[in-house]
């Protein structure tokens, strides 16, 4: 498989479905989740139960699966003594997915999910530059079709650092963000994934943006963000930018190390929700923590 289809298919407007999240569905399958490396460790540990998860997205209808690597960030394995692993981690990572597109359909695509996970701000960009471009070229040499920049509640600068780290290789990147709303209602480049933390308030998501494209061309994603957000935070980036949008939100919040649902949404429910998307100009959707292999299957019927 190479990115070639997905790209075909973006450039004819038709709609790609992500999977979703990886960690919560692990759980309902019986994994642990890891005080430090959260479900990162599974690859390894289980990687039978994170190929199933793989393989459950993929016959739901996922167009792209993504690594479960989001959690096995260099600069996170170095933090909690796992720095002889880093590779290790990640090649099992990228050869489970691929094992699972194997078993299931050859057209799907795999993403390699690079994130700020473990990448505190207090550290500094520059202590931080190693890590993304490290991340980025294990699973870029793995075989990856595409790098998902997975910068969500990462501040702007840090943003565009991952941005800067991805255009060294020669391999397609979309670029996940995540907004909230502020106290005036504009939508703002955050975060907010505890029931009752603060939100977290970066910057006007509009000025976000309009710095992100000029270092960014491909699909830019509004993920791990509230569902009653999204549509605005679409709209705003459809405002913004001409290349493709799309969108993977949460379904509940997070408390430590475990994700907790919200069951009054129905994947019926999301399903209502993703069309308005899509009217919109959301062309990638998916889900992020909470949103699993029914949601998935649900929107999956949008696909032309
Ligand atoms: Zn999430």
């Amino acid at each position: 498989m190479s990115y070639d289809p997905i790209k075909t298919k973006l450039e004819n407007n038709k709609i790609i479905i992500l999977d979703g999240g990886m960690g919560a569905e692990l759980e309902k399958n019986g994994a642990e989740m890891d005080k430090h490396m959260w479900c990162g460790k599974c690859s390894v540990d289980h990687p039978e139960l994170v190929r199933k998860v793989h393989e459950d997205y993929i016959n739901a209808g996922a167009d792209v699966i993504t690594t479960n690597t989001y959690s096995t960030t260099p600069i996170s394995m170095r933090q909690y003594g796992y720095e002889d692993l880093i590779e290790k981690f990640n090649q099992k990572s990228v050869q489970v997915a691929r094992e699972a597109i194997e078993n299931t359909n050859n057209e799907t695509a795999l993403a390699g999910s690079v994130s700020t996970f473990g990448n505190f701000y207090k550290l500094g960009i520059k202590a931080m530059i190693p890590g993304f471009n490290e991340q980025i070229k294990i699973l870029s040499d793995a075989g990856v079709d595409l790098i998902i920049l997975e910068a969500m509640s990462s501040q702007a600068d840090i943003v565009e650092a991952m941005l800067n780290c991805s255009t060294k290789l020669n391999i397609p990147v979309w670029l996940s963000v995540s907004c909230v709303m502020d106290d005036q209602k504009n939508i703002m480049l955050g975060y907010n994934d505890t029931i009752d933390s603060d939100t977290h308030v970066y910057e006007n998501f509009e000025t976000s943006i309009n710095n992100f494209k000029k270092l960014h061309s491909g699909p830019i994603l509004v993920a791990h963000s509230d569902i009653n957000i999204t549509g605005k935070a679409i709209e705003t980036a459809r405002q913004n930018y001409d290349g493709v949008i799309g969108a993977y939100p949460n379904k509940g919040y997070y408390e430590k190390p475990h994700w907790r649902f919200i069951d009054d949404m129905t994947p019926d429910d999301y399903l209502n929700e993703v069309k308005t998307w899509i009217k919109d100009g959301a062309q990638i959707i998916g889900g992020c923590c909470g949103i699993g292999v029914n949601e998935i299957k649900a929107i999956s019927i949008l696909k032309n």
